[in-house]
């Protein structure tokens, strides 16, 4: 009899509620096990490990393994009771890990090893380089020393970390042979560091040493790309990857050319809930979660679960659930439409950006209204409060990041202070901004 195939396997226990790449991957194993029955209990413990909703009844009111203090779920305080399987290995009943499943998806997500998750990205950069490079010289190039705003900066958290800051280059130019010259083999560098220039571009005579330059030059390569943006082919959007990520690296990329870890934000390009993911090579990501920090650095339940949500979201191609990749690939049509509906203002194009210090320059076509004069108090005088901002003296209300259940919100408040088109408080000439 023949081996049934790896997909009608996979499809055989779609009741797992696992998304398909992970079921092609328990029926691989199975198969290769020899054994394709033993897909169902493939699926079923990988299942077991994600995070969910557990009924405790051990009278342990604090339970650590089940997420300590329990929270009702929803608004109302009649909401269900909810204790989690935060760190109980489901299959077993022994204690688990927090990361385990969580790390499996972002793992897979991105074609690494092996990932866990910490508090955010600062974290995650402070982590890998007290657990990899502590006391050791870690060359960086002059053009990645980098302010990410809110006072992170490269310099200061290698110092923190324990880590040697080696400049290696110039501003605008660095290249292979200058991290080469940096290396000391009398005071040998682990770690060479290589940093995404999120929220600034230097452009004109430049030079910098692409990522498989970099591989193997130093033990571990490791690439902060903060943005985080999964896979450059964006395989989770049903049409291709929009042009303004210009050349935005990937994570799946940036891996595949050699870096042996890569961190990232969760709530940037990623489009998750606050955090800092590591990835990369197992032996590495092990060093980084047993490093005592780890311990101040680790999320809380909410975080891992929302984090977990948004992982899987990407693991079934959904884009549209992914709240960030929805408002960034609306149609500038739909918005301008629904800004005509509005009746209020002037209807006008606008550019919208991506934020957080990513993608500096990049511009999505956006649409939306504009009152004249500026009335940005007013509005966020107004229940829920409405944030706008002022473009050549004008009020610009940019659609793309308001939903549309809101829409009736900024209706209402223009109507209660006689906001309408063509009114006194309404400009005339539609403007770009
Ligand atoms: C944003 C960013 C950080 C800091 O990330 P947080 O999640 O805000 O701590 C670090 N490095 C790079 C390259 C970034 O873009």
């Amino acid at each position: 009899m023949r081996p049934p195939s790896v997909d009608a396997l996979a499809r055989s226990v779609t009741d797992t509620g696992l998304p398909h790449p992970l079921l092609v991957d328990c029926a691989r194993q199975a198969i290769a096990a020899g054994d394709p029955d033993s897909v169902r209990a493939r699926a079923t413990e990988l299942a077991g490990h994600l995070l969910g909703p557990v009924v405790n009844a051990t009278g342990v009111l604090l339970h650590t393994n089940m997420g300590r203090a329990p929270r009702r779920v929803g608004p109302s305080d009649e909401g269900p009771l909810r204790y989690s399987n935060l760190e109980i290995d489901i299959t077993t009943g022994d204690r688990g890990s927090r990361q385990a499943g969580l790390g499996h998806l972002l793992a897979r997500l991105t074609g690494a090893e092996a990932a866990i998750v910490v508090n955010n990205c600062a974290a995650a950069v402070t982590l890998v380089l007290a657990a990899l490079a502590a006391g050791t010289r870690v060359p960086v190039s002059r053009g990645e020393l980098v302010e990410i705003g809110g006072g992170f900066r490269i310099p200061e958290v290698m110092a923190q970390s324990g880590a040697r800051l080696v400049e290696v280059g110039t501003t605008n130019r660095t290249r292979r042979s200058d991290y080469e010259a940096a290396l000391d083999p009398g005071d040998p560098s682990t770690v060479v560091l290589k940093i995404h220039p999120s929220n600034y571009r230097i452009q004109g005579f430049t030079e910098e040493a692409t990522i498989s330059e970099l591989a193997g030059l130093a033990p571990d390569l490791v690439v902060d790309l903060g943005s985080g943006l999964v896979d450059r082919n964006c395989q989770w959007l049903d049409g291709p990857p929009p042009g303004w990520l210009g050349d935005e690296p990937g994570v799946r990329q940036t891996l595949a050319a050699g870096a042996d870890i890569v961190t990232f934000s969760g709530d940037k390009l990623f489009g998750g809930p606050q955090a800092g993911i590591i990835v990369g090579r197992a032996d590495l990501v092990d060093r980084c979660a047993r490093h005592p920090l780890m311990r101040a650095f680790r999320p809380g339940g909410l975080v891992m679960e929302a984090l977990q949500e948004t992982t899987l979201a990407y693991l079934r191609r959904d884009g549209d659930s992914i709240p960030f990749w929805r408002t960034a690939t609306i149609d500038a049509a739909e918005l301008r439409r629904r800004a005509r509906d509005l009746g209020v203002g002037d209807v006008i194009d606008t550019e919208a950006t991506p934020g957080a210090g990513s993608l500096p320059l990049a511009v999505i076509p956006s649409a939306g209204i504009a009152l004249s004069g500026d009335v940005t108090a007013q509005l966020r005088r107004s229940v829920p409060p409405i944030v706008a901002r002022v473009v050549e003296g004008r009020t610009v209300l940019d659609l793309r990041t308001v939903d549309p259940a809101d829409d009736e919100v900024i209706a209402r408040v223009a109507a209660e202070h006689g906001w309408f088109p063509g009114s006194a408080a309404s400009g005339r000439a539609p403007v770009r901004d």
